[in-house]
């Protein structure tokens, strides 16, 4: 391993929450992260290390894993179930170094089961799969459409049943990923539903960039959603013509 790609890392201290074991996990420094570009669902692009890659820690004792934001954030009946569902089936293994692209898929699914086991809020679970999703596009790999859907519908249970303001993704935020995950899904017309729920909310006027991404891609799902139907309706007078 050379200097320069060391210095790109350090290391934190982690203690777990749950069985106190202290362990370090990689993190990506702030001067080594180059955002390229990112996706209509902010999916981004790095020239180098991907800070994501590291975001979710995983005790490598108990098996613990969750988002940076939440590890210490844990109570006492999701410990329960941490230690009866996860710990007890765990074999002990470190993912404290640094991570390929496959060892983040693993991390998150960890993260993912955790989340599903001690029955976690529904914007962690939508978190993590969006994040699942977009891993599976760096490799062009078609389960990139499974996570857009499981991320729809922690997002679509989260918009309904929790409190929004405090979280990263707050409710337009939330509204506008409907929107365009849905679209991205090929559901035009839940796209469309949704982009007219994040335009319509007063919030929008605080989110400014929010705002002219939401009407662009209205405007695309639209354009998508009457092409499909043209599509359609082309098909069926072609079956017409066959029957006479
Ligand atoms: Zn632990």
């Amino acid at each position: 391993m050379n200097k320069q790609l060391l210095d790109h890392f350090y290391d934190r201290e982690i203690e777990c929450p749950i069985c106190k074991m202290k362990f370090t996990t990689k993190k990506v420094r702030t001067s080594a992260i180059r955002v390229i570009k990112r996706d209509e669902d902010f999916c981004p692009y790095y020239k180098s290390e991907n800070p994501l890659f590291y975001n979710v820690f995983v005790c490598p004792n108990c098996g613990y894993a969750a988002l940076e934001s939440t590890f210490s954030k844990i109570n006492e009946l999701e410990k329960e179930k941490i230690v009866k569902f996860i710990t007890s089936r765990w074999k002990q293994r470190s993912y404290g170094k640094e991570r390929n692209l496959e060892e983040a898929i693993q991390v998150y699914k960890l993260a993912l089961i955790c989340y599903q086991v001690s029955k976690s809020k529904y914007i962690n679970i939508g978190k993590v799969c969006l994040r699942l999703a977009w891993f599976y596009r760096y490799m062009n790999d078609e389960r990139e459409k499974e996570f857009l859907k499981f991320t729809i519908d922690a997002f679509q249970n989260a918009y309904t049943k929790e409190r929004l303001d405090k979280e990263e993704y707050n409710e337009v935020v939330i509204l506008y990923l409907l929107g365009e995950l849905n679209r991205r899904v090929g559901n035009y017309k839940e796209a469309i539903k949704w982009f007219d729920k994040a335009l319509s909310n007063p919030d929008i006027k605080k989110k400014r960039h929010i705002e002219i991404r939401a009407r662009e891609q209205w405007r695309l799902a639209r354009e998508e959603y009457n092409n499909k139907k043209n599509l359609q309706i082309e098909r069926s007078n072609e079956n017409d013509f066959s029957k006479h």
